[in-house]
């Protein structure tokens, strides 16, 4: 197939975090180079790559050189201007398409292609000043969460509201910003499911994940999850839906509340690699960032399934200082992103726990 880049081919990524990183060195393992975009000096990304332009994203003179010199583009982030994706897009393919930062990029927007496409969310309103914030509140009630449009991750730019009397201090909380008001969802767990789509429409999926987070980031995962057929194929479903619905190539995670009585709610989607998706890297034969490349290159896709349960263990700000007491766990595979200074909340590295049988 003529559309199947050959090793040695170039890959750009737009974003220089850890998920460039572990998609870069996937990348290397199939004998590709990565180049990566990032305005960071010294990003982690950058630091396994075959490549790097430091720029702005904003910097489109400097976007379309860098397309000049690869042959695919994808990004690692959904927060790259969609402008930079489609000047990119002039001189290389861009896979996925722009198209899906634009709908991941606004959660209003979000949703409302998420319902289009038939699958449920959390009942929402989109809000534009303190009084649409108080119509919001008569259709949704209380509880609810109110959480920025754009930008938002690992929980920021959220605040929750137990009663109407919260509302204003929820408004400023957030920076009275244009927002989203979301019904609060009563699930028992929270879930995720990851799949891939190829050049050729093939669509592959990982087992469904279940995480865990606290203070809207994400601690741990478990996978496969425990669940039955009914669950794992609406689930497949609705994920093969919004791929196809968005002509997607390549991984797309989609975050999805367990109401426990057989629905599933969308959350969000995310037009990339996925924290949850980490514990493929030790238990499946293909994970999710080989997954990735393989798609954007063309490739057939590789075989998703676990060969084993895994549990992925979110090494977050000072855990990491703990990182030898890992080195002889049973069943632990130590990953770290090289990124220079621990912060609070900051995402270190995470461990992998494979249950051998
Ligand atoms: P982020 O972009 O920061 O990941 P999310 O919308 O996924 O934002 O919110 C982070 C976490 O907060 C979710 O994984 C979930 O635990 C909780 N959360 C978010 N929205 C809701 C909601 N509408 N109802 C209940 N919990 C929610
Ligand atoms: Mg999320």
């Amino acid at each position: 197939m003529t559309d199947m880049l050959q090793p040695g081919a170039r890959i750009g990524i737009l974003g220089g975090g850890q998920l460039g990183r572990m998609l870069a060195m996937a990348a290397a393992r199939l004998g590709f180079d990565a180049v990566i975009y990032t305005p960071d000096e010294d990003s982690p990304a950058s630091r396994v790559a075959a490549e790097t332009v430091v720029a702005p994203y904003e910097d489109l003179e400097a976007v379309r050189r860098f397309a000049q010199r690869v042959d695919v583009v994808t990004y690692e982030f959904e927060n790259v201007p969609v402008e930079t994706a489609h000047a990119a897009a002039a001189h290389a393919p861009v896979r996925p398409d722009p198209k899906a930062l634009e709908v991941a990029q606004d959660r209003c927007v979000e949703k409302e292609f998420v319902n289009a496409n038939g699958a449920a969310t959390v009942p929402w309103r989109a809000v534009g000043s303190r009084e649409t914030l108080g119509e919001a509140l008569d259709y949704i009630g209380t509880p609810a969460i109110l959480k920025t449009r754009r930008f938002g991750y690992d929980g920021k730019g959220q605040a929750a509201l137990k009663s109407r009397d919260d509302a204003q201090a929820a408004f400023e909380a957030i920076g009275a910003r244009p927002a989203i008001l979301e019904g609060f969802a009563q699930f028992t767990r929270e879930l995720s499911i990851l799949a891939a789509r190829g050049l050729n429409g093939e669509i592959r999926a990982y087992p469904l994940s279940e995480n865990r987070h606290g203070g809207g980031i994400l601690k741990e995962t478990e996978a496969p999850a425990e669940a039955d057929e009914v669950t794992r194929s609406q689930a497949f479903a609705l994920a093969t839906n919004l791929l196809e619905a968005l002509d997607y190539i390549g991984l797309l995670a989609v975050e999805l509340f367990d109401l426990g009585d057989g629905r599933l709610l969308v959350n969000e989607i995310a037009p990339r690699v996925h924290n949850t998706g980490h514990w493929t890297m030790d238990a499946c034969l293909c994970d999710q960032f080989e997954q990735h490349i393989r798609a954007i290159a063309g490739w057939p896709l590789g075989d998703p399934e676990a060969l084993a349960p895994a549990r992925m263990i979110n090494l977050i700000g000072e855990d990491a200082l703990g990182w030898r007491n890992w080195l002889n766990a049973e069943g632990a595979v130590l990953h770290l992103y090289g990124k220079r200074e621990v912060r609070e909340g900051r995402k270190m590295g995470h461990v992998n726990i494979v249950e051998r049988g």
